[in-house]
């Protein structure tokens, strides 16, 4: 059989996004399964119902991630992996994640449906707790499998309603060994909303993603003094906010000359003591920026640990420190190539693209070898009710992944 003629069942998938939407469906059509609730647990046991009902075998980690397996003839075979993630945001949407998993799901059916017998197994990865919406930090289940994060410490991360994960996980039912994470693997695939405007303005169908931005993260301390708001003359003030107007004006101008490309954002300004008749002591913020180019994530740095020296500080004392940041992840260049030549067979419109947000294919990454498709969000909007993606653009960024899991294993 010709490879390209087999294609996914794109009424299926819609009729299966819309019945996990159910498990946590607001009334604005929207979407809240925060990760280890009710509504996630539902989710995950009907996904285990439906690749039961394939002949997959389902097995769950220690961190709670889930693996439906699909066995081929020669099951010593690393197997090919499509993933992503069940758990959404407060008032998220119906397609942040779960488009993910349940292109595997469809990918899984669709060999089923053509009585295709795959030479390596094919797992469908849900992983636990991407969002990090209930239990900080995002990229739980991801990070853990990778070695980046420090398995015990996210047992104690808390919900706001003072659970811990573990217990969540315990109560959930879905705490498995630690033998079962995902080992080494032939191939990691994430098809995954955009989440930002690019393909919807540019009228594309597909985005295949060469890697994710690296970003750089400082916190700017501007200490004044604080006084009264009425009886302390301008010219004797220390503000510290009239200060980080200044600074952040003056970074402003510096960054928006460095590259057309570069994204940054003051995400956070704290004033202390916040107080209408009092002048502000102290200011926090911070700044990130998102560059695919270290280089120019180097000069932003640069840009910003000048700020203390700037003239703009207005007799205050301004720290600048830098809080985290990552390189720019390239995902392997064989299965990008794989996914654009998928892409062109369809015909389809696409780009080559770098994610501006972070995915689970970014751990896994680490030591399996990864990429990943993206569809476009109307109007890029996301972790909202209202997140869009066409039905028929779900629908071929499904038909990119089958492909490339046609190649990757029936050849
Ligand atoms: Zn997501």
């Amino acid at each position: 059989m010709e490879k390209q003629k087999v294609s996914i069942n794109g009424e299926r998938l819609r009729y299966t996004l819309e019945e996990f939407a159910d498990f946590g469906r607001t009334k604005d059509n929207g979407v809240t399964r925060l990760a280890l609730s009710e509504m996630d647990i539902k989710a995950r046991d009907y996904f285990l119902i439906c690749c039961e009902e394939l002949g997959m075998t389902v097995s769950y980690d220690d961190m709670g991630n889930m693996y439906a397996t699909l066995p081929a003839n020669d099951d010593t075979k690393e197997p090919v992996v499509i993933g992503s993630h069940l758990d959404s945001v407060e008032k998220g949407g119906r397609f942040d994640g779960v488009l993910g998993v349940l292109t595997g799901l469809e990918v899984v059916r669709t060999l089923v449906d053509y009585n295709i017998k795959p030479k390596v197994p094919i797992t469908i990865a849900n992983l636990t707790n991407e969002e990090g919406a209930r239990f900080d930090p995002s990229l739980m289940g991801s990070g853990v499998l990778s070695g980046r994060y420090n398995k015990a410490k996210m047992l104690q991360s808390t919900d706001k309603e003072g659970v811990t994960f573990k217990d969540a996980l315990e109560a959930s039912g879905y705490l498995g060994e630690k033998e079962n994470r995902l080992k080494k693997a032939r191939a990691f695939l994430e098809l995954h909303i955009e989440q930002g405007p690019v393909l919807d303005n540019e009228s594309l169908e597909i985005g295949v993603v060469e890697g994710i931005l690296g970003m750089v993260c400082c916190q700017i301390e501007v200490t004044g003094d604080s006084d009264h708001a009425g009886t302390t003359p301008m010219s004797t003030r220390k503000d510290s906010l009239m200060a980080a107007i200044n600074l952040i004006t003056e970074a402003q101008e510096k960054l928006s000359r460095l590259d057309k490309d570069l994204v940054y954002t003051i995400g956070r300004l704290n004033v202390e003591p916040n107080i209408h008749n009092v002048i502000p002591e102290k200011v926090i913020f911070t700044m990130e920026a998102r560059h695919q180019d270290m280089m120019t994530l180097k000069q932003v740095e640069e840009i910003i640990h000048q700020l203390p020296e700037s003239s703009g500080k207005e007799k205050c004392t301004v720290k600048a420190t830098r809080l985290w940041g990552s390189e720019t992840l390239w995902f392997n260049q064989g299965l990008v190539d794989q996914l654009e030549q998928s892409t062109q067979s369809l015909k389809y419109k696409y780009k080559r693209m770098v994610s501006g947000a972070r995915h689970d294919a970014l751990f896994i990454s680490e030591y399996v070898p990864s990429a990943m498709v993206f569809v476009p969000s109307v109007h890029g909007k996301s972790h909202a009710e209202d997140e869009l993606t066409k039905w028929e653009d779900c629908e071929k960024g499904a038909n990119v992944i089958l492909g490339t899991v046609l190649s990757l294993t029936t050849s």
